[in-house]
């Protein structure tokens, strides 16, 4: 422990707000005399060029699946009109999503 931790709690040192603390991922990581705290990333020793590529990854993917739902969503709306047609091409552009992300 060292003195920084002492009398007040991890908020009321004001370390959380002060950048400084955080690694290159955004994570809390303290002081180096502090308490070992950990950051995944940092820990597995990925470059920050990976580490954007698996942000993009990420976020490619999160796009897309929420992309799939709406085309889902859209398709179970044409089904309930008895639009057919309609219905099926948005399962085909929902397929298409599918297997963009997996
Ligand atoms: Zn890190």
């Amino acid at each position: 422990m060292s003195e920084d931790w002492e009398g007040g709690t991890l908020e009321e040192s004001g370390k959380l707000e002060n950048p400084n603390y955080y690694c290159s991922h955004g994570t809390f990581v303290g002081d180096p005399y502090g308490p070992d705290l950990m950051c995944f990333w940092c820990e597995m020793g990925v470059s920050d060029e990976d580490y954007n590529a698996h942000l993009r990854w990420e976020k490619l993917r999160a796009d897309a699946k929420w992309g799939l739902r709406e085309e889902l969503d859209r398709a179970e709306a044409a089904l309930d009109r008895g639009d057919w047609m309609k219905a099926k091409r948005y399962i085909d552009s929902a397929s298409l999503l599918h297997k963009r992300i997996y």
